[in-house]
């Protein structure tokens, strides 16, 4: 295997990893607290505009909402595209019944298993309405029923409203959009725990990454992109890869940590606190093995914990990155979470805080010869 950067191992501080991790901890509040709907993810997308854009030359909003922020290397230098989605799995209201409640159905891969018994906050044309998701109490429940998981058809948001006409004077439509309202707290350490830690986490880990390469020379235009619509099918990023026809690809997102009470070791897929995970495989992407590689060698070589990930169900922005035009060098780093897709997402800031300086070392060495020798490399197998 051709090596790309010398092995002289030059560990990073674990001061500098604090510090990074605390500040992911701060963004990462403001932006799991945010509301961010697939297709409706502005206050997110202000959230890391306001962050960013210090630390690029230009930024960008496209059709679909995509935010891309550009910091230009030197002339002629490769062009990587980091991108990370802002949107959250959600709910859309399908009917306003003439009792004031509410039906609905999901936007992107939410369980019922998690929905029934939460706060949603429904974001309206003049503002956000609360609400509860209710459903016919336990006492009432025959017992077979009250074993099982309630179908969507049998939940409904309650607003406190008692009439349709007492909904429409809240603002509420069919078609707004609702997300789980459950605030950012810390746990133990660097514990974590959050309703859209994905992929929040991952937005907080681009935004990171341009403050860590603030004031730094690198050949390579950093493409930051905070993605809109990837828990409905990967569009924001699909139409950004167009776009910028990166010579790298990387996606930041969350991966399936199940290193959780009662499951065996071989089933634990990723770990909290072990580091990012340099994915290997998932249901969208076979991550070529020279990139991983790659990727791996500035982890070695910066003394980066990582671990590596195989997933046969999910897929991230990789996915759509990958198959654009005629194909792009694409590779994903992911931050390990527990609970995925519920209100309470779990992980550790310090997984984020390596993550993002991995992307910055590996930004900050990357040349246009060492990523045409990557694709060449790519193509003899
Ligand atoms: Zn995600």
């Amino acid at each position: 295997m051709h090596s790309y950067f010398e092995a002289v191992k030059m560990p990073v501080s674990e001061e500098l990893v604090s510090k990074v991790a605390e500040d992911v901890g701060k963004l990462l509040k403001e932006l799991s607290d945010s509301a961010g709907p697939s297709g409706m993810e502005e206050e997110v997308r202000d959230v890391i505009a306001k962050e960013v854009k210090d630390y690029v030359d230009r930024l960008e909003i496209d059709a679909l909402g995509n935010l891309i922020g550009i910091k230009k290397g030197t002339e002629g230098g490769p062009k990587i595209m980091i991108a990370a989605h802002m949107d959250e799995v959600g709910l859309i209201i399908t009917y306003i019944g003439k009792d004031g409640f509410l039906r609905f159905t999901k936007v992107g891969g939410v369980s019922e298993r998690y929905l029934n018994a939460q706060r949603v906050v429904i974001k309206t044309r003049k503002g956000r309405v609360l609400g509860v998701v209710g459903s016919k109490p336990v006492h009432l429940l025959k017992p077979e029923e009250a074993q099982k998981v309630p179908p969507l058809e049998e939940l409904f948001i309650d607003v406190g409203a008692s009439s349709e006409d007492e909904v429409k004077k809240m603002g509420i439509r069919v078609g707004d959009r609702a997300v789980l309202d459950r605030g950012f707290k810390r746990m133990n350490g660097y514990v974590v725990t959050g309703k859209a830690l994905d992929d929040r986490v991952g937005c907080a880990v681009l935004i990171e990454t341009l403050k860590l390469l603030s004031e730094k020379e690198h050949d390579a235009t950093v493409y930051a992109v905070a993605t809109s619509q990837e828990e409905v099918g990967l569009r924001g990023a699909r139409v950004a890869a167009f776009k910028i026809k990166p010579d790298l690809g990387i996606a930041v997102d969350v991966t399936i940590a199940n290193d959780v009470a009662g499951v065996s070791e071989s089933d634990r897929v990723t770990r909290l606190g072990k580091g990012p995970a340099i994915k290997v495989m998932d249901s969208g992407l076979l991550v070529p093995p020279k990139v991983q590689e790659y990727i791996i060698k500035v982890a070695e070589r910066e003394g980066i914990p990582y671990q590596l990930e195989v997933i046969s169900k999910g897929s991230t922005d990789a996915a759509a990155i990958q198959l654009t035009r005629e194909g792009v060098v694409t590779g994903a780093v992911s931050i390990p979470t527990r609970y995925l897709h519920s209100p309470v997402e779990t992980l550790n800031l310090k997984d984020a805080a390596y993550a993002s300086i991995l992307l910055s070392k590996l930004i900050e060495r990357a040349n246009k010869k060492d990523l045409e020798k990557l694709k060449g490399d790519i193509l003899k197998g």
